[in-house]
């Protein structure tokens, strides 16, 4: 079987930035100091666990924070949060990716001219709420043309952005659609070009081989938009967590595999994988 892996698998500059900063909080943190995240710090399982082993305790919520050593994840936090934090934590490690403040920036920008943000993503996905938190209570999140539809027309100043991991051909859709509502409307371009260009090579990629493999936490959004990429050009797409999770017998059918991973999967998994579908070879 031949295997090729994108040069884009795994971890963005964000995730890796925000994970070297809390494995450096834990090599340098006093015997009586906890380090602690706000949320998990990224969508992977596995990764998780292994912050957990080096005494990483997840909170859920600021109040959870006093006296201890808070990483805000890359994802970032609403502005509220952002300072409840600094009050009660004893020290916080902001790593918040310095894309995703951009966006945030963009959006306070904005609101402080009275525009309305609609933001094109997870409702639920921690950086919008992130995002939502900077719009000043005018905040709409929407994830197709449909929801765009059914805001009311009429109001001139809206502003319109991306989750950075959203789904290139879905925003252009969005941004066509609201252009013929808002003619007024400010569109900024904010999908992170990481995503795009891990977006572009998956789709590159399934034309050269017979199927994909995407390797990446099952509740991770982004890792989930790029096997809807790859399934959307018509090839067989198997989403995974680890190797573990491979049919073997169905993979065994096919002699070229292109495997590509999330921004939040870390390179052991990716080898992991790789390594055990090259072992299909040797059987
Ligand atoms: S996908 Fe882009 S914006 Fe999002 S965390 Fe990674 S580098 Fe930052």
């Amino acid at each position: 079987m031949k295997i090729i892996v994108a040069k884009t698998a795994g971890f963005c500059n964000g995730v890796r930035y925000a994970l070297e900063m809390t494995l450096e909080a834990i090599r340098n943190k006093k015997a009586d100091e906890c380090i602690c995240t706000l949320g998990p710090l990224i969508h992977n399982h596995q990764v998780l666990a292994m912050l957990k082993e080096r005494g990483v305790e997840e909170i859920q919520s600021p109040d959870e924070a006093t006296g201890k050593i808070v990483v805000i994840r890359a994802h970032g936090v609403p502005p509220g949060v952002r300072k409840e934090l600094y009050r009660k934590a004893h020290r916080v490690i902001n790593a918040t990716c310095k894309r995703v403040a951009r966006v945030q920036a963009v959006i306070k920008q904005y609101a402080r001219k009275g525009y309305s943000t609609i933001i094109v993503g997870d409702e639920n996905h921690a950086e919008v709420i992130g995002l939502k938190g900077y719009a000043e209570g005018r905040g709409i999140v929407i994830q197709n043309v449909n929801d765009l539809e059914k805001i009311p027309q009429g109001c001139s100043k809206v502003l319109l952005v991306a989750q950075t991991t959203q789904n290139e051909k879905t925003f252009a859709g969005i941004v066509e659609a609201f252009r013929r509502k808002f003619p007024g409307g400010v569109v900024k371009h904010t999908i992170c070009g990481a995503t795009r260009e891990r977006q572009e090579e998956v789709r590159k990629l399934a034309g050269i081989v017979e199927a994909m493999v995407i390797v990446g936490g099952y509740h991770s959004g982004n890792t989930i938009r790029l096997a809807e990429v790859a399934r959307s050009t018509g090839i067989p797409t198997y989403h995974v967590e680890t190797e573990k999770d491979l049919n073997m017998k169905e993979m065994s059918r096919y002699k070229t595999v292109g495997v590509s991973a999330g921004a939040s999967t870390p390179q052991w998994l990716i080898h992991n994988v790789v390594q055990a579908l090259r072992q299909l070879d040797d059987s």
